[in-house]
């Protein structure tokens, strides 16, 4: 293929442009922000499973604590019972006994409920505890979340600005270009490497290889309108003062 060597020229502009472009990709992929979002949510879901279990404890233990105060005021009712009982006149003597005994034995049973409520009233209290602070740091986790994705979002919007940049100087280096030397240019990139670079004391501005003597020699004897390609990497090789040729 021919273009003139004004063209080729262009033709390295295209490709400053293109890595440009390359580079704001490159920064979008390799945002720090990324690496911190996907922590502060790995973070978030364990802080979210420790007030979930937090908050079961604490559920589990409202239930004891509900059940020992029915327990309580069962025993209570049934003691008011047979005080009531034993008040009442002309009880026989047997029957009197069997209060008595009875209400020796619910006292105990209430003591030894009470000691029972006293002791999950305290591991309540420790449960309430550890649930406040489990949701303190999940408010915290949510806040670092939320901080990480702004600051994600700015960048963003910076690099698509930038990237936008790069789109508008594009499109007239294109449209100043042969079409077939574009078409070619866009082949070679679509193969993941630069289209194009100048050739620089004697390398390959594209790969950095440097050029053994006979393709120097081939190069010096090629037309200036040639369009020369690096063997090795496929990209094209502009020609400049800078050459080494
Ligand atoms: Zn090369």
């Amino acid at each position: 293929m021919n273009a003139e060597p004004a063209a080729q020229q262009r033709l390295l502009q295209l490709a400053d442009v293109d890595a440009e472009l390359n580079r704001i990709d490159h920064r979008r992929r390799a945002m720090p922000e990324l690496a911190e979002i996907t922590e502060a949510e790995k973070i978030l879901r364990e802080r979210k499973d420790a007030v979930v279990s937090a908050e079961t404890s604490a559920r589990d233990l409202d239930r004891e604590i509900a059940r020992l105060e029915r327990d309580v005021e069962g025993v209570r009712a049934r003691a008011e019972r047979d005080q009531n009982l034993l008040a009442g006149a002309g009880l026989p003597a047997k029957q009197a006994a069997d209060l008595q005994h009875e209400l020796e034995t619910l006292a105990r049973r209430q003591g030894v409920l009470e000691d029972e409520q006293l002791e999950i009233m305290e591991q309540r209290e420790a449960v309430q505890t550890n649930l406040d602070a489990a949701q303190g740091e999940l408010a915290e986790a949510e806040r670092a979340l939320a901080d990480a994705q702004t600051r994600r979002d700015g960048t963003l919007a910076d690099l698509e600005a930038a990237e936008a940049g790069r789109r508008r100087d594009r499109e007239p280096i294109v449209d100043g270009l042969p079409a077939d030397l574009v078409k070619l240019y866009e082949s070679i990139r679509s193969r993941g490497g630069p289209g194009a670079a100048m050739l620089r004391a004697r390398k390959c501005g594209a790969c950095r290889l440097e050029l053994d003597r006979s393709e120097v020699s081939q190069i010096r004897a090629a037309a200036p309108d040639e369009v020369l390609r690096h063997e090795e990497c496929g990209a094209i090789m502009v020609r400049t003062s800078e050459s080494g040729l």
